[in-house]
């Protein structure tokens, strides 16, 4: 690479990458050719909302749901419209109480934390590892209160969490494990696939995840029980569980969450392609590790022993004290270089205005004014401090999911990382 010394453009100098990098498309022709099949059977869906054959779906998302189980190695594989869905019916699943503890993390989209206030539990966030961003072990363990029932896990940014450690915690204090992989599918931890650890978890098919129906998601579990309460809610268990002869009723509020037969066949040519797609993404971080180890007070993504990444978002962590910049500096000159999809921060969650004012249905603070609540939880700025300290200065994220980089592309982007470090001090 030829060391680019002209000013930082951010400085009046040449921009670094001038022409766009090509967007992430998964949708080939496969993908076309299985939509058409199944709308020329004018099948759309085949699902019925009450005890009968057709429960189960129609034959697109019956197959899709064998892809995946054997893709993932699990013995129940249950499609949703979106894994916002599939984290309701989750929790629904596990028997959650009103009022009992879920312990989730704050770095995360938000349906992690709302899909436990979908059943009236509360959500306790703990704190995350520097090096990972996922939920923090021992705070887990450190969060524990006599009314904790679960764990929401999220697998962020394309690794699994700690999850030996964590269900050694869990299994301790007799807590049911969910975990939240809408990032991270098509990854190993140790000899499983990665998100299939838990006593049931799951993965997005939404459009900026690795492969996609659009929007969509699958829940994985290896529980019959739990498997039978997913379908329940996705599909009106009210009106089936009388035919069906369940006596369980806990959480039988069910819902129309069933995925269409187009998605499903989409889905199937998808699940194909992951392989490929999480290989491509772990090349390019690759090359970008490499590139970028050389700079100073810049911390590369670190990959958990024994385990594999799929790089949805490639993490960097700036150490400020070796830097004589701040990040909304150092992000200025990274865009005006042309860096696209680089960004500081991530979702805090215990911070959004829902927890800070603690109003989540209507307007008197419940869950959390009510009686069910057994204790005053705290969402204050510092309950997080690892989190809050990578969120508010020190995180830099690149979104690698959203393009398809070539090598060349990569290099222009190692380069641009380059040209402002050589310029740090120009920028301070
Ligand atoms: C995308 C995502 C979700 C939500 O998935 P949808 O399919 O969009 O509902 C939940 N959790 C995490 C961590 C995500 O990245």
């Amino acid at each position: 690479m030829i060391a680019d010394s002209s000013p930082l453009a951010l400085l009046g100098g040449r921009k670094t990458i001038s022409a766009p990098f090509q967007r992430f498309n998964s949708i080939g022709q496969e993908e076309v050719d299985a939509a058409k099949a199944v709308v020329e059977t004018g099948v759309l869906s085949k699902f019925l909302g009450c005890w009968d054959p057709d429960f189960f779906g129609g034959p697109k998302v019956q197959e899709f749901e064998r892809a995946a189980e054997r893709y993932f190695g699990v013995r129940h594989a249950i499609t949703v419209n979106s894994w916002t869905s599939g984290l309701i019916a989750a929790v629904g699943a596990i028997g959650i109480e009103p009022g009992d503890e879920v312990i989730v993390s704050p770095w995360t989209m938000c349906a992690s934390a709302t899909a436990i206030l979908h059943w009236n539990a509360i959500p306790v966030f703990a704190d995350i590892e520097p090096d990972t961003f996922c939920i923090d072990a021992s705070s887990i363990e450190a969060n524990i209160t006599p009314y904790t029932k679960a764990v929401m896990v999220v697998d962020i940014f394309g690794q699994s969490a700690n999850m030996d450690a964590i269900m050694v915690i869990a299994e301790k204090h007799g807590l049911r494990v969910i975990t939240d992989s809408a990032q991270s599918p098509g990854t190993r931890y140790g000899a499983k696939v990665g998100g299939t650890l838990a006593h049931v978890g799951g993965y997005s098919l939404n459009y900026h995840k690795h492969i996609h129906t659009g929007e969509g998601g699958i829940l994985v579990t290896d529980d019959a029980a739990i498997a039978e309460r997913l379908q329940l809610i996705r599909n009106h268990a009210e009106a089936v569980v009388g035919d069906k002869g369940v006596t369980d009723l806990r959480n039988m509020v069910g819902y129309n969450f069933r995925l269409g037969e187009i998605e499903a066949a989409i889905g199937i040519e998808q699940l194909k392609k992951l392989d490929g797609f999480v290989a491509s993404r772990q090349r390019a971080a690759q090359r970008l590790t490499a590139g970028l180890s050389g700079l100073r007070g810049l911390r590369t993504p670190m990959v958990r022993p024994g385990s594999t990444h799929a790089y949805y978002h490639y993490p960097l962590v700036l150490e400020l004290n070796r830097l004589p910049v701040g990040r909304a500096r150092i992000l200025e000159a990274l865009d005006a270089e042309g860096v696209p999809g680089v960004s500081g921060g991530y979702q805090l969650l215990h911070l959004l205005p829902m927890y800070q004012q603690k109003i989540a249905y209507g307007s008197r603070g419940f869950p959390w004014t009510s009686d069910i609540c057994h204790r005053d939880v705290s969402y204050a700025k510092g309950i997080c401090p690892v989190a809050e300290q990578l969120h508010d200065s020190t995180f830099l994220g690149f979104a690698l999911c959203a393009f398809e980089l070539a090598d060349h592309e990569v290099d222009q982007i190692v380069a641009a990382f380059w040209k402002v470090w050589r310029n740090l001090e120009a920028l301070a």
